[in-house]
């Protein structure tokens, strides 16, 4: 844990950070009024309820990792917010339920935005939006699209999405769907037990209709060969919004090597996530003792939260112990994969994601509050202002803006 003290020094740190590049000897009074390239903290992964921006979940205040308040206090500029729709079996019935979820999401981030908060955050639907947006002191608010199951076989549903103000889609998530092979299947859905399945061809169409409207194809989740196969299919980089290292760490949501240093030979970025059981290795005892945990308090999808308090008690005490036997990972490891990560691919291909509200969150930075101690760690690490800046935004925002422009140029080319 990271004492109070040290938490107040590190966020005088970032704030430093934060105006650093100001220019100091006011030669010119038009200079001095420029505050030129401030650092933007931008988290490519943060997680929605879907009672999110009604009045039992206030997006300023609520008991969430990320909220108004707390991006304020940890100096976090910009978050994509989710709508994510879980995997289920593939039927018309199924495709309708995601695309009701989905739009209750969509709706939520725009109350927020456009209803309740519209002088604290405003949606970007550009890249060059972000900068303006946080330079006005604002939230910026961007969205993803996280599962291409929401668009069942109707790829029309992009270019509504996209309406919506969705800039990115996960192209699958636990289990296949009609777009991707998923790096963890599920047979229990009727997949085959070893992640193989890569793009379908319905697939490839989707990522052709992204390119065209402006949509980055996000590979976390997907196997190795969706990986592989979106970075060769799509005529614009791609990104991994939230995945990290299995150079560092083996899982079967981490990018290896050879998938790594084809992102970054397309230009693309991958978004290293704070999520606990990606950034270490997890003894079969450690994964044994939360597998019967689980069981004891009958966690259900909705996890801790949706439990009744004398069972959520029950789960709470019961992960501490877990957690003392087995330290859980740290803002350290995180940066233990960015530096891999850079190391292997360079300063241009890394970026960083929380998964907050999905299972995101490491010992230091588990919520948005916490912002200012990855950017100190990064800074004893040696990473210059411009590194950093890099990291935080400045590779996902190229990213997007190259999207932009392949858009705008098959729209040019029809
Ligand atoms: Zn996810």
């Amino acid at each position: 844990m990271i004492a109070a003290h040290k938490f107040r020094v590190i966020t005088a740190v970032a704030a430093t950070l934060l105006c650093a590049c100001t220019p100091k000897d006011g030669r010119s009074p038009s200079a001095a009024a420029q505050p030129s390239h401030p650092l933007i903290t931008l988290d490519s992964h943060d997680d929605i309820p879907l009672d999110f921006a009604t009045p039992s979940v206030d997006p300023a205040t609520a008991d969430l990792q990320v909220n108004l308040d707390k991006m304020k206090a940890g100096g976090l500029n910009a978050g994509f917010f989710i709508v994510y729709v879980g995997q289920t079996a593939r039927t018309e019935e199924n495709y309708a339920k995601a695309q009701t979820d989905a739009e209750t999401k969509f709706a939520a981030i725009h109350r927020m935005a456009d209803e309740l908060y519209p002088n604290r955050v405003e949606i970007a639907y550009r890249a060059a939006d972000v900068s303006r947006i946080a330079g006005a002191g604002k939230v910026v608010a961007a969205i993803g699209i996280e599962n291409g199951f929401v668009l069942g076989k109707n790829l029309e549903k992009l270019d509504e999405y996209y309406e919506r103000g969705a800039r990115y889609v996960t192209l699958a998530h636990n289990g296949n769907n009609d777009l991707a092979g998923s790096a963890q299947p599920r047979p229990e859905l009727g997949d085959a037990a070893e992640p193989t399945m890569g793009i379908t061809a319905l697939g490839g169409e989707a990522i052709d209709r992204m390119n065209r409207l402006g949509i980055m194809v996000d590979i976390s989740h997907g196997s190795k060969q969706t990986a592989l196969d979106a970075i060769r299919l799509s005529a614009a980089p791609v990104i991994a919004s939230h995945s990290s290292i299995a150079g560092v760490s083996a899982h079967a949501r981490n990018l290896d090597d050879e998938t790594l240093r084809a992102l970054r030979d397309d230009g693309g970025v991958v978004q290293v996530v704070a999520y606990d059981s990606y950034l270490r290795h997890q003894s079969d005892e450690e994964l044994a003792a939360l597998r019967a945990l689980r069981e004891r308090v009958a966690l259900t999808a909705g996890g801790p939260g949706a439990l009744p308090p004398d069972r959520r008690a029950d789960y709470d005490k019961g992960l501490l112990e877990i957690h003392a036997q087995w330290p859980p990972a740290t803002v350290k490891d995180l940066v233990n994969h960015i530096d891999y990560a850079v190391k292997l691919i360079g300063i241009d291909h890394v970026g960083i994601s929380s998964d907050f509200g999905g299972g995101g969150g490491v010992v230091g930075w588990n919520d948005a509050s916490e912002t200012g101690n990855v950017t100190a760690e990064l800074r004893a690490r040696g990473y210059s202002d411009e590194d950093i800046g890099k990291i935080w935004s400045g590779n996902l925002l190229r990213v997007w803006g190259a999207v932009e422009e392949t858009a705008a140029r098959l729209k040019n080319a029809r």
